[in-house]
């Protein structure tokens, strides 16, 4: 006899698609499962008989993703991680507030390396019982690609797009489109309601390998403050930024810097990065440009962060490169094996 299909994990952390009034405006909302049934429950009968089935688990407390910190990253992984060892699910759907929902999926990528099943991860713009509201449609997407067994990787699914979580980025504070990757194209779309996966794009096919999770205590004394993003400005002093490098909580920065990798040739501030990079920090450089990546050293004036121990970030976001070196700092690994890893791509970040 046939076996039944196997069900899909839909994981609800909260986020404005679960959200209901408050006299203090829109609060994390909880009885998800009935508030989701009754939504699947309006959509066109043959649409809705051929979804795939599902299972729902709600994390302890849902939140506002602004709430969302390192831990909370750690604590989502742990979870998936352990549904995924008791093989039952075919694929995990993850409903995450948007504002920080680039990061959280980032890090899960991290996480959950070589991941075997489909992770994709969605909210929405708009509660599920809002007038016009974006939730159901995009609960539908998630569903019908995370129910597609080619695609073996974590995936942010929004307004019929779905992208690479490691390049994923929220791009609009209101629009129903609200995501984008700005350096690789989207790894699927639907299209009439089908989801349809690109061929080449996945990670399956480029370099996912065995699944090897790698879950590191994300909870410890300094983890959640061991990075620091520093985006330059036109005048910046050397003391500015050695203020955010020199207390010994801070193992490694996010620099975003000019154009294709272009900073000020300032010997004091080079020394700050310099004195920074000696001691052991991980400091990166990315562009304050949305797209194209960086070559250090193409300008003279850029040469220095170089010089200075700083390592390209080239095209990746800000939220793979931040997550990331949240991801090495957090591990027992030493100064060059850490350089290493940042620059191999680990999940298609880069
Ligand atoms: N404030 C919400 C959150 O990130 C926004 C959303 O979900 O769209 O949780």
């Amino acid at each position: 006899m046939a076996q039944p299909p196997r069900p899909l994990l839909v994981v609800y952390t909260g986020g404005t698609l679960g959200m209901l009034p408050s006299a203090a405006g829109l609060v994390p909302g909880g009885d998800i499962g009935r508030r989701l049934d009754a939504a699947l429950a309006s959509l066109p009968p043959a649409r809705r008989a051929d979804l795939p089935p599902f299972e729902l688990v709600e994390t302890p407390q849902p939140i506002d993703s602004s709430a969302a910190t390192p831990a909370t990253w750690q604590a989502l992984a742990g979870l998936i991680a352990a549904q995924h060892g008791r093989q039952r699910y075919a694929g995990i759907v993850v409903l995450h507030g948007t504002d920080t929902l680039a990061w959280s999926a980032a890090s899960l990528a991290y996480q959950l390396q070589g991941i075997d099943i489909p992770l994709v991860v969605s909210g929405a713009m708009l509660p599920l019982e809002a007038e016009g509201s974006d939730a159901l449609s995009n609960i539908e997407a998630a569903l019908r690609f995370a129910a597609k067994p080619r695609l073996k990787e974590v995936a942010v699914c929004f307004a019929g797009k779905l992208l690479r979580a490691t390049r994923t980025r929220k791009w609009h504070t209101q629009a129903a489109d609200a995501f984008t990757s700005p350096n690789y194209p989207p790894l699927g779309e639907l299209v009439d309601h089908r989801p349809v996966l690109y061929p080449n794009r996945g990670l399956a096919e480029q370099q996912r390998g065995a699944p090897r999770f790698e879950l590191p205590d994300y909870t410890g004394k300094h983890a959640s403050n061991s990075v620091v993003r520093i985006v330059l400005w036109p005048g910046i002093a050397a003391w500015q930024v050695a203020a955010w490098l020199e207390p010994s909580a801070v193992q490694g920065a996010l620099l975003e810097v000019w154009g294709d990798g272009n900073a000020p040739d300032d010997p004091e501030l080079l020394g700050v990065l310099a004195r920074a990079s000696g001691e052991g920090k991980l400091l990166v450089a990315l562009s304050q440009c949305p797209h194209g990546g960086i070559q250090i050293g193409h300008y003279a004036a850029g040469r220095g962060l170089a010089d200075a121990g700083v390592l390209s970030a080239d095209a990746m976001t800000p939220e793979a490169a931040f997550t990331k070196l949240v991801h090495l700092l957090t591990q027992p690994l030493g100064d060059a094996e850490r350089r290493r890893l940042f620059l191999t791509p680990l999940a298609g970040e880069r």
